[in-house]
């Protein structure tokens, strides 16, 4: 699994980094970094999650 960001709909307000923070995080700018994966096991449940939650769909499975 892997994830993407629509940067256009992010907002940078941080839902995601709440559901897997070693995953999703904010620079200095306010960009949203995201780790690369694949992700594996109980991370693809809360990856999934982030994707769920962001209140603006920036979200998406690229794989
Ligand atoms: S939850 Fe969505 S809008 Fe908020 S920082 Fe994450 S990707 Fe951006």
């Amino acid at each position: 699994m892997e994830v993407g960001v629509d940067r256009e709909r992010c907002e940078a307000n941080a839902v995601c980094l709440g559901f897997a923070p070693e995953v999703f995080d904010l620079d200095d700018d306010e960009n949203l970094v995201i780790t690369s994966g694949p992700f594996v096991g109980e991370q693809v449940e809360r990856v999934s999650q982030a994707v769920s939650g962001c209140p603006k769909n920036a979200l998406f499975i690229t794989d």
